[in-house]
């Protein structure tokens, strides 16, 4: 396994591997890695001759009161983790690699960031289209891979990939759990032992949410929400950013629910901000 640290390397060994005829998945991570980020890469390989995976805690996506300088890093597990995938390579840059002083280009899109996670942390939109574009054209993938549980994201970069027109096949993949269903996150581990009890209120809420739907035939977007806050609200430490029905694709807010849609959560536990989701399709 390969590790690069700067881009240029990186973008002449990467036009190597596309001069041979072979292929490259690319999934970029804020590093900290568990079985979620592990299953993007296990999904490279079977889909590409090479899996690139970069490892770059992002400052340009997270707002001044977020947890930038404290966002959990663990490098050298990392590193050890990825070679159990047996990735091809590695890419670790760091900050002035890659926004050197005189960078001044952003990449932004008009709608999609204006929802969910958008309306709490803004600029955090920009931020991650900046970085995901820097890295397509840095490192040119045939595919790259994310991870639903980060639904609006994924929407964002599908929207970028086309406006833009990479010719990169943008790759979804399940939102990865605990045994007791909560969503793996680099996140998790500041959550102390009482808080990760309620942390759960994240996972339970969505099976509320989809039993309510499918077999309650409940299809009335505010009441949902409003059970679903009140539902929120009984458990210890938990702080509502928002509770989300919404259109998959536009993200817009669905009242009356006709076809499938998208409920997705933003909770603080504590200080912890934790984001789940789950497409309902009314049907079944
Ligand atoms: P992060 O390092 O948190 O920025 O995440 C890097 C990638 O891993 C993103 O595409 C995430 O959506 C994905 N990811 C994070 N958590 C999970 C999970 N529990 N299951 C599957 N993918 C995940």
């Amino acid at each position: 396994m390969k590790l690069f640290k700067k881009i240029v390397d990186i973008q002449t060994w990467a036009e190597k591997i596309h001069k041979k005829g072979e292929d490259i998945a690319l999934v970029p991570t804020m590093g900290c890695f568990h079985k979620g980020h592990l299953s993007l890469m296990q999904k490279g390989k079977e889909l590409c001759n090479h899996v690139v995976v970069s490892l770059f805690v992002n400052p340009t996506q997270f707002g001044k009161n977020e947890d930038f300088n404290s966002y959990p890093e663990n490098i050298k597990k990392d590193i050890k983790l990825a070679k159990t995938i047996d990735v091809s390579a590695i890419f670790l840059a760091d900050k002035k690699e890659i926004y050197p002083e005189k960078f001044q280009t952003y990449v932004e899109l008009t709608h999609l960031p204006s929802y969910l996670c958008g309306r709490t942390r803004q600029g955090h939109f920009k931020g991650v289209t900046t970085i995901i574009t820097k890295l397509f054209n840095i490192i040119k993938p045939d595919k790259a891979i994310f991870g639903s549980k980060d639904f609006q994201q994924v929407q964002i970069i599908r929207q970028m990939t086309y406006d833009l027109n990479y010719n990169i096949e943008i790759i979804e993949c399940p939102t990865v759990r605990e045994d007791d269903n909560l969503a793996m996150s680099s996140r998790n581990i500041y959550l102390t032992s009482e808080q990760r009890k309620s942390a759960l209120s994240l996972s339970r809420a969505l099976k509320k949410a989809k039993k309510m739907i499918v077999k309650e035939k409940n299809l009335n977007g505010d009441s949902i929400k409003n059970e679903i806050e009140r539902y929120i609200n009984s458990f210890p430490f938990t702080e509502i950013d928002y509770i989300a029905l919404c259109d998959p694709e536009t993200l817009r807010n669905v009242i009356n629910i006709k076809k499938s849609v998208l409920f997705a959560l933003a909770i603080k536990i504590g200080k912890t901000r934790l984001i789940d989701n789950i497409i309902i399709n009314p049907a079944k």
